[in-house]
């Protein structure tokens, strides 16, 4: 089986490269080749002609080609559709903000965790994905825009939390000053609460962002909505944020896809406030994105206006997020489905 050369931190390349009786030298070179988004091991000319045919011959370098693109015609925001060297496609999307370029990238193709509102998780789970495919994600964009991507959210298609030791490679990876070099504080993770990982995570004290899908003030919404609540319940959940919160010493912030008639009551924007009394936390409240099937709708604005005014006089800050490329429904999920490209049911965006 061929190596997954790009997933290598650089002190395993230099043991490998060692391991082909070469300099040790050469790790470093072919670690900036892989890092600058080289595709083949033909385009690394400082490295000699015959340690690239051993490369050849022992490893792959992993990518992400284009197999659609759509472009937001109101604020430029884009939306991929990649196909892996496998052929299973996840989706990424660019967004342009006034403080650089973000990328919103997945973690696994599909998702185990079911949550009844989004795309991903009515379409199933394929597989994880590795560390270089996450990384190949952000180089796909990188070169066909011509940009440096200064910020990074793992909010696409998967739960980050449930491909653990791969997004940690590649938390890893991305940050390292010899590769895309972008910072932790640059990253936010986003999970829908799988409490253990939370602990771990806090624990290895990144500086990462973790952002928390809660979207229920209450263990009898969110586990009608969510299906991990009923593994690990609300109570657990923020307790578990908590931690996170005084290990590291980041705001958590807390999203809220707000949906009519289901969790956007004064009575939930009250429970809510009095849960996150005291924690160091944002709410990002999103009008729920409606998917075919679920008949979920969004919430009114003046419903929002009024929930976030509750949990401002509690001392909770809440705003409504800024939705980007709602004409090309940016959240992840439903290109995949579109493009036939998983078993099963068709529908819309997340
Ligand atoms: N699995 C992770 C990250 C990917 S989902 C998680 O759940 O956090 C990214 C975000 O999109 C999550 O906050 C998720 O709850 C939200 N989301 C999913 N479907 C949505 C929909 N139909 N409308 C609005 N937000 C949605
Ligand atoms: Fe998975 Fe996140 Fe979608 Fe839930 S919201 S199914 S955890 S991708």
């Amino acid at each position: 089986m061929l190596l997954d050369i790009k997933s290598m931190y650089p002190a395993e390349l230099e043991e490998y490269i060692l391991r082909l009786s070469e300099p040790k030298f050469r790790a470093a070179q072919i670690f900036k080749w892989l890092h600058e988004g080289a595709d083949s091991f033909d385009e690394m000319t400082n490295i000699s002609k015959q340690l690239r045919q051993k490369l050849v011959e022992n490893c792959y370098i992993s990518n992400a080609a284009i197999e659609k693109k759509l472009i937001s015609s109101y604020d430029d925001t884009k939306k991929y559709l990649l196909r892996l060297s496998d052929g299973e496609y996840v989706e990424s999307v660019l967004m342009s903000y006034r403080h650089g370029i973000t990328s919103c990238i997945s973690t696994q193709v599909g998702c185990k965790m079911g949550c009844t509102f989004c795309a991903t998780g009515r379409s199933g789970f394929s597989r994880d994905l590795t560390a270089s495919e996450m990384i190949s994600q952000l180089q796909t964009e990188e070169k066909d825009n011509d940009i440096r991507i200064s910020n990074i959210v793992l909010m696409g298609m998967g739960e980050p939390l449930d491909n653990f030791d791969n997004v940690v490679r590649f938390l890893r990876l991305v940050s390292d000053e010899k590769g895309m070099n972008i910072g932790m504080r640059h990253i936010s993770l986003s999970t829908c609460g799988i409490v253990p990982r939370i602990y771990e995570l806090a624990d290895m004290k990144l500086q990462l962002t973790l952002s928390v899908s809660l979207h229920a003030p209450n263990d009898e919404i969110r586990s009608r909505t969510m299906p991990v609540n009923r593994r690990y319940g609300v109570d657990e959940l923020l307790k578990a944020c908590r931690y996170y919160a005084k290990t590291t010493g980041r705001r958590i912030s807390f999203e809220y896809a707000m949906i009519s008639g289901v969790n956007d009551s004064d009575e939930c924007a009250a429970e809510l406030a009095k849960r996150l009394r005291g924690m160091l936390a944002h709410v990002n409240l999103i009008p729920v994105n409606s998917v075919t099937g679920t008949g979920y709708k969004k919430s009114r604005n003046e419903r929002m206006n009024a929930f976030i005014n509750i949990l401002s006089r509690s001392g909770i800050t809440a705003t409504v997020r800024r939705t980007l490329g709602s004409d090309i429904n940016a959240s992840c999920g439903q290109l995949r489905r579109s493009a036939g490209a998983e078993n099963g049911a068709k529908g819309e965006g997340k």
